[in-house]
């Protein structure tokens, strides 16, 4: 898969009408994919071990898309490949006193991941230039200088060892229908409705026009934004997993060095492993310790066996 197709080449001007939310690159089905989702889930849950063993550069993974887009289906496929230990969620909802209080990057900030983690954005300061301008929520000259701070923002971070990769959902707006639909009809699922999701829908295009200028001024080389089609959940979840594969493979981690003098620990380990009574253990671990093929256990120590013989004299 050519995972970097869907990638916003830096510079470019986005037409949102250019990307299919439907597109399937070529695959016939879910189960068609289901193979390589669980191949890359496997090489996420290992690339992640690393990251968090060398402790030197950090994942930001940052979610963007229109109600109902998939984010909380996707940061579950994404979390299931990993170590809860050192991975992390964190939503934006609308500012709260205090962070209304401070500049918009103030409450992102303080959320970047820490090294060794990936952290996983659901929403995060494009809001600033999405919701915010959508509904004047602040001025024009406010608003239009975000993108500029965003970047520098973003440059920060990567300066720092935070590699950002930023994921935008791509639904239409059928397909949002569809979902809100469903939800009505799903008891699990109620709770996700909101006042404002039918009322949104007629902000569609004002939001399509602010994700055009959010792709077109925010995808850098060191922050690129993906189109990820998002029609289909299993497509969205393999395009996903390969894009986060491939960005982590690019990091280059390297499993660190051990802290201790190898020779003396095996010393210490195997005066310990000669004084102890388990011969099982012994026979099993001692020749490998001295660097020698494993001794088999004498018969005579395998007693229980003969007894269970006896019992069916
Ligand atoms: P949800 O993710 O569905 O729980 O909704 C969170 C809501 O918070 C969405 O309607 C967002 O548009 C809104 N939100 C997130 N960040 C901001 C922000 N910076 N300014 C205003 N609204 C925001
Ligand atoms: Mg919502």
């Amino acid at each position: 898969m050519d995972y970097k197709s869907f990638l916003v080449k830096p510079g470019s001007k986005v037409k949102i009408s250019d990307f299919d939310p439907d597109n399937i690159d070529g695959y016939s089905d879910r189960a068609a994919a289901k193979e390589k989702i669980r191949e890359n889930e496997q090489k996420l849950s290992d690339l992640q071990y690393k990251l968090y063993s060398e402790g030197r550069q950090s994942l930001l993974i940052v979610l963007q898309a229109m109600d109902a887009g998939g984010k909380d289906g996707t940061i579950k496929h994404v979390l299931a490949a990993m170590n809860p230990q050192s991975c992390r969620v964190q939503s934006f909802k609308a500012p709260n006193p205090v962070e209304a209080a401070h500049d918009f990057l103030w409450r992102i900030h303080h959320n970047a991941p820490k090294k060794g983690e990936v952290v996983i954005f659901n929403r995060s300061h494009y809001e600033d230039v999405l919701v915010v301008r959508v509904h004047d929520l602040v001025p024009k000259e406010v608003w239009s200088q975000r993108y500029e701070l965003i970047n520098d923002f973003e440059k920060l971070l990567a300066a720092n060892g935070t590699r950002i990769v930023k994921l935008f959902l791509n639904i239409s707006k059928e397909e949002q229908l569809k979902r809100f639909l469903s939800r009505l009809g799903d008891r699990a699922k109620t709770w996700k409705i909101s006042d404002g999701d039918y009322k949104e829908r007629q902000y569609w295009d004002k939001y399509m026009a602010a994700f055009e200028d959010t792709l077109s001024k925010c995808s850098k080389e060191h922050a690129p934004w993906y189109v990820i089609p998002s029609n289909h959940k299993w497509f969205r979840d393999l395009l996903v997993s390969e894009i986060l594969v491939k960005t982590m493979e690019s990091m280059a981690m390297k499993l660190p060095q051990a802290t201790v003098d190898l020779a003396v620990v095996k010393q210490l380990a195997e005066q310990e492993l000669r004084k102890c009574s388990d011969k099982k253990l012994v026979a099993a671990e001692l020749p490998k310790l001295l660097g020698e093929k494993p001794v088999k256990v004498p018969k005579a120590e395998k007693a229980p066996k003969k007894a269970a013989k006896d019992k069916k004299k």
